[in-house]
């Protein structure tokens, strides 16, 4: 099944984001399959923008992703990829839809909230990068007999 890699970055933990933004991948159905808070090291945020290393901003970048925690997670479902993006909208959060997490509570590019994944290869790259095989879980529903 596919997954795709999200992270809330430090502007969404430090604005107490965090439950709105997996409330929203939870609402939408999507699978939680790996969830953690962390600091991240320089070398892991220069490894996940690699691509963007000769932009103008990537040192800003760099340093704002080192500055403080985040929570990465994984989440599983068909068409999970691209799905995630359209709910996170554009780069540019006063180019994003309402609607959007990034259109709902954004205002500045530099401090966007969330990255999720562009591609299916690219949330693959970045799965393995940031999570050990061992803090990803795989789960059913069970049949609910506890809930009335
Ligand atoms: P996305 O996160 O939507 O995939 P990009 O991969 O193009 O966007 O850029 C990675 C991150 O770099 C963005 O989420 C944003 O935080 C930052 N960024 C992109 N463009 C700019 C810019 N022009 N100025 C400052 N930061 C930027
Ligand atoms: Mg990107």
């Amino acid at each position: 099944m596919e997954r795709t890699f999200i992270a809330i970055k430090p502007d969404g933990v430090q604005r107490r984001l965090v439950g709105e933004i997996v409330g929203r991948f939870e609402s939408k159905g999507f699978k939680l399959v790996g969830l953690k808070v962390m600091t991240v090291s320089r070398e892991l945020a220069e490894q996940h923008y690699d691509v963007h290393r000769e932009k103008p901003f990537f040192s800003s970048l760099v340093n704002f992703i080192t500055s403080s925690p985040v929570v990465a997670m994984v989440w599983e479902g068909e068409g999970v990829v691209a799905s995630a993006r359209k709910l996170i909208g554009a780069t540019n959060p006063l180019s994003a839809e309402p609607g959007t997490i990034r259109g709902d509570f954004g205002i500045s590019v530099g401090r966007n909230l969330i990255h999720g994944s562009d591609a299916v290869e690219t949330a693959q790259r970045e799965i393995a990068l940031w999570f050990k095989e061992e803090e990803l879980v795989s789960w059913e529903e069970s049949s609910h007999r506890w809930l009335y």
